[in-house]
């Protein structure tokens, strides 16, 4: 465990929790109810304006259209039990919805934030995927045997009729097809919408108290301050307005932009881009009925398949948006940093003065492959990809997160290094967080592998991080394109 640690004085005492996405949003609900009492936000994002909508300007990771929340963790119980958590709570967040009481401004007793249309995992082969199998032997060791299920079982797809998600069993109309369609079929699952989420949680966070300095200068971290000259002990930040704000803990919960802010992650962290892709299914098309989340599932498709797997996706939304997302390649975006050192750093459609919409040909390709064969319909409709997207991971050597204090940094702590899989945890992560703020349980799981670690020799990690520019998915060395064209683009 990572040492020094705060030292509080008190409950009153200044914590300051740099990104509104869903680390430092959770971190900052959960810390308010356990009776701290005295906790900023700040984020460069203005979100009281743009409601963590990717089209107006968002590019966290947390600011999507949806997220996948799925049980099914392989043999990774301790997740599989916190997601067990995550969706009673989410649940929960769709009731009070439901009631209409202390709604946020914009929501409405119709909106809900989680959805359970079940989750497909398909292969594409006879057999399944066996991260699918250990998750069903670790679903139905836990006593969940009716939402671990196979959807070529014929008593499994019963039960899945039963609970009301047959259109599940074999979502791309394979046995028609004379293709195999053995899947496992995550029964609690389904997806966030992520933006109402993230701004559900921010209007809860501000209910408890917790101040938010969101937008422009003011909400952008400039620099951690420390009280000594050696950097031993952190007194607060600066923001880009010059302003110090002092802070008993300061907490960098900044996604993919963190790395970049706490040095010391070098070696334990890197962001890397996935591609997202959105098919635009116009509302009077009949594709707008079979794919809306009451007759299509939240699916995961050749999870295993390397550089030509990868993918998943969603129902489409309100508007029309059905994402399709490719994660076979991690694609890095090195560039040389203030203390000449290289990281890889987001660039999306919002950043400045290098932005862009394009993703790399490769993944683009396998995502209309896969449209053309398995949802042809699409074809079919004379539709496709209308729009893409880089959306930036923050992943670990070992693909678990990092929440600890900075070796040697009193009172600074790193909430991140959510590895692909971090957002349905929104509801219950941050308890996790200030549990090891506080040095509760840390030698438990989940906590414990969350913890400030090194990559030991000669262990071949889950990620390889920090190849630099010699990397093998450098984004500037790929073919970028965008939805329709294929061209050349310069980072
Ligand atoms: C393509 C993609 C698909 C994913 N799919 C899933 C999924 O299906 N299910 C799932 O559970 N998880 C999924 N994840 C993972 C999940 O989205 C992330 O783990 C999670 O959202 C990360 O949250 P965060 O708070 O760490 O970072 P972010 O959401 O990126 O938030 C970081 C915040 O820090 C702010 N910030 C940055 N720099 C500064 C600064 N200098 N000053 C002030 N503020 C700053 C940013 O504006 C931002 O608001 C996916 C991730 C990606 C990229």
């Amino acid at each position: 465990m990572a040492e020094p640690r705060a030292a509080f004085t008190t409950k009153a005492a200044p914590v300051l929790i740099v990104g509104a996405g869903i680390f430092g949003l959770s971190t900052a609900i959960h810390a308010a109810r356990r009776g701290y009492t005295n906790i900023t936000v700040y984020d460069h994002q203005n979100y009281e304006k743009n409601q963590y909508e990717f089209e107006e300007g968002c590019d966290a990771a947390s600011a999507d259209i949806n997220k996948i929340v799925r049980t099914a963790y392989g043999d990774q119980v301790e997740y599989q039990e916190m997601c067990t958590e995550a969706i009673n709570e989410w649940l929960k967040w769709n009731t009070e919805l439901a009631s209409g009481n202390d709604l946020p401004p914009h929501m409405s007793s119709k909106d809900r934030v989680f959805i359970n249309n079940g989750c497909t995992s398909l292969n594409g082969t006879t057999s399944m995927h066996n991260y699918d199998i250990d998750s069903i032997a670790s679903m139905r060791a836990a006593g969940l045997k009716n939402s671990a299920l196979i959807t070529s079982d014929k008593q499994d797809q019963s039960e899945a009729k039963r609970q009301g998600l047959a259109f599940a069993i074999d979502p791309f109309n394979r046995q028609k097809r004379g293709l195999p369609y053995t899947s496992l079929l995550d029964t609690t699952a389904g997806y966030a919408i992520a933006h109402k989420a993230c701004w559900l949680a921010l209007h809860k966070a501000k209910r408890l108290g917790v101040h938010f300095v969101l937008g422009g200068h003011k909400g952008t971290l400039k620099e951690l301050c420390y009280k000594d000259k050696a950097q031993t002990e952190i007194s607060g930040i600066t923001t880009m307005d010059g302003k110090f704000h002092a802070g008993s803990l300061v907490l960098v919960a900044c996604g993919g932009w963190t790395p970049s802010l706490v040095t010391e992650l070098d070696g334990l962290c890197e962001t890397t881009a996935g591609s997202v892709a959105f098919v635009k299914i116009p509302r009077g098309s009949t594709l707008f009925e079979r794919f809306s989340p009451e007759n299509f599932p939240t699916f995961m498709y050749k999870m295993g398949g390397g550089k030509n797997g990868g993918l998943y996706g969603f129902a489409r939304d309100d508007r029309g948006q059905m994402k399709i997302g490719y994660r076979g390649t991690k694609y890095t975006n090195p560039t040389m940093q203030a203390d000449g050192k290289v990281r890889s750093v987001p660039v999306t459609r919002w950043t400045r003065p290098f932005h862009t919409s394009q993703i790399p040909g490769h993944a683009l390709n396998i995502i209309n492959q896969f449209i053309d064969e398995e949802l042809p319909e699409i074809r079919a409709e004379g539709l496709g990809v209308t729009s893409t997207r880089l959306c930036w991971y923050t992943d670990t050597f070992d693909d678990h997160y990092l929440i600890d204090y900075v070796p040697g940094k009193k009172n600074l702590m790193v909430a991140t290094g959510g590895s692909g899989h971090a957002f349905k945890f929104l509801p219950v992560i941050g308890r996790h967080v200030v549990d090891i703020w506080e040095g509760k349980e840390t030698n438990t799981l989940p906590k414990k592998n969350w913890l400030w670690r090194k990559q030991v020799m000669g262990e071949t990690p889950y990620n390889v991080i920090m190849q630099g520019h010699d990397g093998p998915n450098v984004l500037s060395n790929s073919n970028l394109v965008s939805a329709g064209v294929q061209n050349m683009a310069k980072l």
